[in-house]
């Protein structure tokens, strides 16, 4: 400000004399002054792989306020010597695979020490650490905070309701900096809401309505999250898997015995698959609910899940079909993710950064592996399977982003993006790695059975890979190396070609080897499979990514456009809403009518569409009608997809 007003000075009174005068001022102008350099701060210090000195922590937690969802921490951290000490809110959320921690909805917080208040100081390099001096002669440092859990969904993720809750322990405790989290033991005690039963992998001793948790390290404390409700009940389903239910409604804990038998179908199929089960005992928290917000979060020996109402009652129901590939994949996570883990995807503690370029085997194959085993266990139909299978394929072949971003890249979307929406998915990408990463394990499988004359599949890898140490539910870490030479051990193939190919270089369409070596071959017909017809009825759309390359909710709002298609070229964005089709009303039966009277002609379809306050008239020129995915069986008898779906119990 100061340079720029004196230059104009100098200009006018110099224009006035000799334009000679001109670069003096400006050599004034172009004054910079140079920092030496800024001071390191290095008061959190990196985590050591050391017991810690204080001993055990103490963390209380009163959940019983239902109604304005706010969670009251009293955390009681001994300590074993004076001086400055950080403290840290967990921001690398494992299962997250990003820095998702609600550090903004920490309030209230102090910390005493004998009684007397201990000033705190934010870290500044690291929002999430507080920074103490803990005074002379003090054992134990007292922090008391509040969580305030989201109230609306605009907030992030409701977490409580009237009838249920969710604690996720990284949003309700600190830790001191410094140690391996693994190194530090703590004990938990909650105060649930009156009446209300709690299910968790943790276990504990109930008086009244405080659970006392046993003491557990603080890893496997932030592993083991907490669902509670007023409607709880927890099934066997056999090899100590426990399935825990909290509803909205007494009813929807009703379930018919054949509902449950498909359930415990999948821990015996998950059992001969990878040949052991690294737990001592397993929870699945589901919570049947619209209230509650969505997840599917893996942990070693639980996982959270949340499935729309109806998951029993309406078991036929589109929703309910799409919502029982939910489980499986959870589960698959205790061996794939939380066993074995990507070297730089495990870290000592919550702060320090995760690498997420091995996603495509974390995510990847879990996703391969809980559609298989789905299938196997009759959670879903094998029908259903490969249905899903066509609507997977054919999307990421809409997804043209692959000519310029590899596979690989996609790994880093959870941190690039963090599930912000997108105007324009379908070239940005996405979190492809979970889907693209099905595809290449398909056709891994096909190319293992092929090389072996069907003798071996992918599911000799994975007992190879992943059935090792049975009863471990530590961490067995890995690189690409490593699954390279596990797959050279089941049939020797150029693997590290292979997923040169497919991970790390740009493509042209997704890989379908294995619909094809698997006797099968993606078409398309004018009226939906099973599964892209639940996507439709769930997200209440028109998908037709696959064709004119658009998504339309029911109100005519553009969801979404596949890039360089005809949708795209009409000058069409998302967000845009069309008005009219060819002069009616839009409804999804007026395009899709409109779609299929285009089809083979030559006469542009007319849109109306107002995009914020301005409307416009855009003209469609696409002729291919209504375009849906599915799988068409190429050989004769069985090939090997079909051997892959079989059940092997
Ligand atoms: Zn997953």
């Amino acid at each position: 400000m100061k340079i720029r007003s004196l230059a104009a000075a100098l200009w006018l009174s110099t224009a006035l004399v000799s334009p000679l005068a001109i670069p003096a001022a400006t050599a004034q102008s172009v004054t910079r002054s140079m920092p030496a350099g800024q001071p390191v701060n290095d008061a959190t210090p990196t985590p050591r792989d050391v017991a810690y000195p204080g001993g055990t922590i103490r963390l209380d937690v009163d959940a019983t306020d239902t109604n304005q969802r706010i969670f009251r921490v009293k955390e009681t951290i001994p300590v074993a010597a004076a001086g400055p000490m950080t403290l840290l809110l967990p921001k690398w959320l494992p299962g997250n695979h990003a820095p998702r921690g609600q550090i903004e909805k920490i309030t209230g917080l102090n910390f005493a020490a004998d009684g007397q208040p201990v000033a705190w100081k934010r870290d500044p390099l690291n929002v999430y650490g507080f920074i103490i001096d803990v005074p002379q002669g003090a054992r134990e440092v007292l922090a008391q905070f509040q969580f305030i859990s989201a109230t609306t969904p605009a907030q992030g993720r409701v977490v409580v309701t009237p009838k249920m809750l969710n604690i996720q322990w990284e949003s309700v405790s600190l830790y001191p900096a410094g140690y391996y989290t693994r190194q530090i033991p703590i004990q938990a005690n909650v105060t649930y809401p009156a009446g209300w039963q709690a299910a968790t992998a943790l276990r504990g001793k109930r008086t009244g309505d405080t659970v006392v948790y046993d003491v557990i390290d603080y890893e496997a404390l932030q592993d083991s999250p907490v669902f509670a409700g007023l409607h709880f009940k927890p099934v066997d389903l056999g090899r100590n898997v426990t399935l825990n239910i909290v509803a909205d409604d007494a009813d929807e804990l009703d379930f018919k015995p054949e509902q449950i038998a498909r359930h415990k179908k999948l821990v015996e199929e998950a059992g001969a698959l990878f040949g052991a089960y690294h737990f001592d005992h397993y929870d699945f928290l589901l919570a049947i609910t619209d209230e509650l917000g969505g997840i599917g979060l893996e942990h070693h020996r639980s996982s959270e899940n949340q499935v729309e109402p109806g998951y029993f009652k309406k078991w036929d129901s589109g929703d309910a079909q799409l919502d029982r590939n939910l489980l499986p994949h959870e589960f698959v996570h205790s061996w794939d993710g939380k066993f074995r883990r990507p070297d730089l995807l495990w870290t000592p503690d919550f702060n320090v950064p995760m690498q997420d370029n091995l996603l495509w085997v974390y995510e990847g194959q879990t996703q391969f592996w809980g559609y298989v085993l789905g299938a196997r266990s009759g959670m879903f139909t094998k029908q259903e399977t490969l249905d899903a299978y066509a609507h997977i394929a054919a999307k990421l072949d809409t997804t043209v982003g692959r000519q310029w971003r590899p596979m690989e890249d996609t790994t880093h979307d959870p941190i690039i993006s963090a599930r912000r929406p997108k105007g324009w998915v379908s070239w940005q990408r996405s979190e492809d790695y979970y889907n693209e990463g099905l595809m290449i394990w398909l056709e891994a499988d096909a190319i293992l059975r092929r090389q072996t004359r069907g003798a071996k599949g992918l599911d000799d890898f994975a007992k190879a890979f992943f059935g090792i140490n049975p009863g471990d539910w530590g961490q067995v870490l890995y690189n690409r190396d490593d699954v390279i030479k596990t797959l050279n051990g089941v049939a020797p193939y150029d693997w590290a070609g292979f997923f040169r190919t497919w991970v790390d270089s740009p493509t042209r369409e997704t890989p379908k080897g294995g619909f094809t070596l698997g006797g099968y071959r993606l078409t398309y017909a004018d009226t939906p499979a099973s599964y892209t017809k639940n996507v439709e009825a769930a997200q209440k759309i028109v998908d037709q990514s696959f064709g004119v390359g658009l998504m339309v909710k029911s109100d005519g709002e553009v969801s979404g456009i596949t890039w360089d298609s005809a949708a795209f070229k009409a000058g069409i964005a998302t967000g845009m809403k069309i008005l009219a089709v060819n002069g009616d009303e839009y409804s999804a039966d007026t395009l899709k009518a409109a779609l299929t009277a285009a089809k083979g002609g030559k006469t542009p379809i007319q849109l109306i569409v107002k995009q914020d306050k301005y409307y416009r008239t855009l003209s469609l020129a696409y002729s291919d009608g209504l375009r849906y995915p599915r799988l068409e069986k190429t050989g004769q008898g069985e090939g090997s997809l079909d051997k892959l779906l079989a059940p092997r119990t």
